[in-house]
């Protein structure tokens, strides 16, 4: 039955979303509210994601926590902080790790959801799927790392185990990018707290 939240009833909407049953065992996790002013778009549910339910509940998010400066009990508050992958559901696991999150996921849900997100947000983009949809043109996820932060779009690697080869190539990523980050991610946080 719809309410008169369209948060709630587009969540609850998500949350009932089988399309890619043929491909998956669908468990949308999303996190999303009218007033979070940081958005970080990541890629999809990892499998200990997939078993809590609970978004970047793994090493990867503990590394992502460390990065934007956020901790647990701000990244867990839906008023502060919502969590939309590019894939909803736990793609499952092909020959070289973790399969792509399904190309039917974004093009579905994200617009209808960022359309009720806060216009003066801070998009953290994570990887190379969420830069594809949400930078223009084509570019190495370094470059556009490297670019840094501008109109309130943040791009970052995926912060998987293997990023810390590609960060100890690419110093400047700690020693210029995430001081900015945080100051970015800090002042949204600190504004919605006002
Ligand atoms: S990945 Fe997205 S589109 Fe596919 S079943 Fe899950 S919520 Fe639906």
């Amino acid at each position: 039955m719809p309410t008169l939240d369209p948060i709630v009833d587009l969540l609850s909407q998500v949350r009932r979303c089988r399309i890619c049953a043929p491909h998956l065992e669908p468990r949308p996790v999303v996190q999303l509210s009218a007033t979070a002013r940081v958005l970080i778009i990541g890629q999809a549910p990892g499998a200990r994601v997939h078993a809590s339910g609970v978004p970047w509940d793994d090493a990867s998010g503990e590394r992502l926590r460390d990065w934007t400066g956020i901790g647990a009990s701000d990244f867990y508050d839906p008023a502060k902080v919502s969590l939309v992958p590019m894939g909803f559901c736990y793609p499952g696991t092909g020959d070289s790790g973790d399969l792509p999150p399904r190309p039917e996921c974004a093009p579905l849900w994200h617009g209808r959801l960022l359309a009720l997100l806060p216009p003066d947000r801070l998009t953290v983009l994570v990887g190379q799927y969420a830069q594809a949809r949400y930078l223009p043109g084509k570019a190495p996820l370094t470059a556009r790392v490297r670019a840094g932060g501008s109109a309130g779009v943040f791009p970052l690697p995926h912060p998987s185990w293997r990023v810390q080869g590609w960060m100890a190539k690419h110093p400047w990523f700690a020693a210029e990018t995430l001081p900015a980050l945080r100051s970015a991610v800090a002042a949204r946080l600190f504004a919605a707290d006002g």
